[in-house]
């Protein structure tokens, strides 16, 4: 992985390469952005650069390196995340004998290379097939982690641990990790990822020096997208960058996993329904489907919808240039979104959160919809 490879992020990334430059590379990094901003894509140019002996220069002021080679032993390593200096946590969850990120590597290898390194949590459990269970860095992974910085650098200049999603460090193994935080060993770089930054201990992110990462805009992100599905037609580029709202890995599941992705458009239409109708037998069918979905799908479906609410929102309130897709969508919508006003908007997102929440925590999934449906049918109905 190049920088040129990463969807847009060109503040954060000249602000990696000055600091190389500089000689300031700091040992405990977090990059945090939104899912989609391609974290790990940026990690990974940034452990390339790091290490590469060959380092494309500025075409004009040959003093000044822009980007690895993509070339060099150190870089086609790194490439097929085949270096030995190069280490990842990531959430798993414990199955038969597996229980520790390294337990996991040839999967998430192959995670990793065939999203091109655009990730996201839901995809990721969907790869192992854990779509029930909640994924975490236990304890035990991160002592693993710690033990291997003991050996020496096999070959890199640079040894780089990559943690994506620190936010899913198991409590307890905190402490652990945060002295080797602040004392990292000699040339090694820690880089946490994250896409919820609240959600991370302060003792952690007090430790991190922090680089922004943030979703491409439409431009790059078209550009990313048109290099990447040269046989798309371009209107499905600009749908799916609409549906995703710049949210690259979104963005690219949509032009994989069209049908996947019609199917929850097409869920939550059928779901508003019938909240807004508040027939006890209907909400009690809906809920019996939404409980064979699993946790992780349940999940995702009050994202989605979370999404699909602030996109009434904004026809409502006519901000922006609103698009559809989907026929289908656009008579749902037009008629929908004079049911959500402003006031309703942050109300929705709460319950959502909340119901979320309670999925999380293992709470019963017939329950949780039926409630939040006969509250969601009480928000829509009532009249400013
Ligand atoms: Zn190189």
């Amino acid at each position: 992985m190049k920088f040129a490879d990463v969807p847009g992020n060109r503040k954060s990334i000249s602000k990696l390469i000055r600091s190389v430059e500089e000689g300031r590379i700091a040992h405990s990094q977090l990059f945090s952005g939104p899912e989609g901003s391609g974290s790990i894509i940026l990690a990974l140019a940034y452990a390339s650069f790091l290490n590469c002996i060959n380092k494309q220069k500025n075409e004009g002021n040959e003093d000044i390196p822009i980007d690895s080679c993509g070339e060099c032993p150190s870089c086609r390593k790194i490439d097929k995340l085949e270096h030995p200096d190069l280490h990842f946590l990531f959430p798993v969850v414990k199955v038969e004998k597996k229980e520790l990120s390294r337990d996991f590597f040839t999967e998430w290898r192959e995670y990793i290379i065939k999203k091109n390194g655009i990730v996201s949590l839901n995809s990721w459990y969907n790869h192992i097939q854990v779509e029930n269970k909640q994924g975490i860095i236990s304890v035990k992974d991160i002592s693993d982690i710690i033990s291997r910085l003991n050996y020496k650098n096999y070959e890199a200049a640079v040894k780089v641990i990559i943690i994506w999603l620190a936010e899913k460090i198991q409590y307890a193994a905190a402490p652990k990790i945060l002295k080797t935080l602040e004392e990292p060993a000699d040339n090694t770089v820690f880089i946490l990822v994250s896409e919820n930054q609240n959600q991370i201990l302060p003792t952690i992110l007090s430790r991190v020096q922090i680089t922004k990462t943030q979703r491409p805009n439409i431009q790059e992100a078209f550009s990313y997208l048109s290099d990447r599905h040269k046989d798309q037609e371009e209107q499905m580029l600009y749908d799916a960058i609409y549906y995703s709202e710049g949210n690259v890995s979104k963005a690219l599941e949509y032009l994989s996993d069209k049908e996947d992705i019609l199917y929850f458009g097409e869920l939550f239409i059928r779901w508003m329904r019938t909240c807004f109708a508040m027939v006890a037998t209907d909400i009690f069918d809906f809920s019996d489907e939404f409980q064979k979905l699993g946790r992780e799908k349940q999940k995702y479906f009050f994202q989605f919808s979370a999404e699909r609410f602030s996109k009434s929102f904004h026809i409502d309130s006519q901000i922006g240039n609103i698009h559809f897709y989907n026929q289908n969508d656009k008579v749902f919508f037009e008629k929908f979104s004079s049911y959500i006003q402003a006031e309703k908007f942050p109300i929705l997102h709460e319950k959502l959160n909340e119901a979320s929440f309670h999925i999380e925590r293992n709470g019963n999934p017939k329950i949780i919809i039926s409630d939040l449906s006969f509250d969601i049918g009480r928000i829509l109905r009532k009249q400013q």
